[in-house]
């Protein structure tokens, strides 16, 4: 398809306008000159509403659309406790007159008189917040599943005293939420055009798989010969590639396009995430410590620093070769440079 067909069929969908975009997009020349490769920057981080941007903006941009018009009066959404695309909802919510409920669940467990990074934003935004500890036996799994339980009871509640409740999947990885990044896609291949470099290969942190399975939709709809490297932060296993698989489908299927998509249209790889999600990686602080100091911009410990860890370990093996065009999409995040010592681990050290 071309690109102005599939910004025709984004058009005709409901959005809510909480970016600003397009985010900037230029090239990292320190960088690009110490590590042999032509290294461009997608500042996703930069996306907006508040200071605090990330790459779940332009899935909110659909799904606060799809809310609004359909009535919601409350959303609910899911997440960490220190989730980016939680806060970044409330902040959405607050914009379009909507009511937020959050269900988190405590990976990290929060302290009340101490409270950090996006927990410390949620609670100035007013959000009501509802924490999940975990259970004595209980696995992560678990845990998440009942935050969901818990939180389609209150739904159901709501519900019976005639209020309209949406909801929102954890990271917002939607068929509606995914479509944000057949957007991101096609507003990044323009910009990319226009610098007369061709790209080989794009780089970025995927957790959810929202961002993956749209940027992975927009690249086959508009049959780009960019190569899109998935650093998984969570470390799931290759039945993830199916549900991807399904989800990106699904978004275009949503959006009017055909579905279209495999398993195999995704490089995914799971071996930068350790020690776990939400655990800091010496090689991801590593990589924070190096973007600052030689760029003097901020990646974050729990995605874009593994993911910047991984395509820095790719260059030096060769897997991506000296000389080539690349793109780090900078999915933002670096409200978690504030928030406990779990989660940024030695950063200070070196
Ligand atoms: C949520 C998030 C990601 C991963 O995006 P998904 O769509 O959930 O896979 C990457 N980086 C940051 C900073 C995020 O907040």
């Amino acid at each position: 398809m071309e690109a102005a067909s599939i910004k025709r069929l984004l058009e005709q969908k409901s959005k809510a306008e909480l970016g600003f975009y397009p985010t900037p997009f230029y090239r990292l020349t320190n960088l690009s000159k110490k590590l042999g490769v032509n290294l461009f920057i997608k500042r996703e981080d930069f996306s907006g509403q508040s200071l605090f941007g990330g790459n779940k903006i332009r899935k909110l941009e659909y799904l606060i659309g799809d809310a609004k018009e359909k009535g919601a009066e409350y959303v609910f959404t899911f997440g960490a406790t220190q989730s980016n695309h939680a806060m970044q909802t409330v902040e959405a919510c607050r914009k379009e007159g909507l009511t937020p409920i959050l269900y988190l669940v405590a990976y990290v467990e929060p302290d009340e008189q101490d409270l950090r990074s996006n927990l410390l934003l949620d609670r100035i935004l007013g959000a009501e917040v509802h924490v999940i500890l975990k259970n004595p036996g209980e696995t992560e799994a678990e845990m998440s599943a009942r935050s969901v339980k818990l939180a389609r009871e209150h739904m159901d509640k709501l519900a019976k005293e005639g209020h309209n409740c949406y909801e929102i999947s954890m990271g917002g990885a939607s068929s509606i939420g995914s479509v944000g990044f057949i957007d991101g896609f096609v507003e990044l291949a323009e910009q990319a055009a226009d610098t007369g470099v061709e790209f080989d290969y794009l780089v970025h942190a995927t957790g959810s798989g929202g961002t993956m399975a749209g940027l992975v939709a927009g690249k086959k709809l508009l049959n780009h010969p960019i190569r899109i490297f998935s650093f998984d932060v969570i470390g799931h296993d290759s039945s993830y590639l199916d549900s991807s698989a399904k989800l990106g489908n699904e978004s275009l299927v949503w959006l009017g396009a055909k579905a279209c998509l495999t398993a195999e249209d995704f490089e995914h790889d799971n071996q930068y995430f350790l020690p776990g999600y939400e655990m800091p990686s010496e090689a991801g602080n590593d990589a924070i410590r190096l973007l600052a100091r030689e760029e003097g911009l901020f990646l974050d410990p729990v995605y874009s620093g593994k993911a910047f860890a991984g395509m820095l370990d790719y260059i030096e093996k060769g897997k991506i070769p000296q000389g080539s065009n690349v793109i780090f999409l900078h999915t933002g995040g670096a409200t978690a440079l504030f928030a406990e010592k779990e989660i940024l681990g030695n950063l200070l050290d070196k």
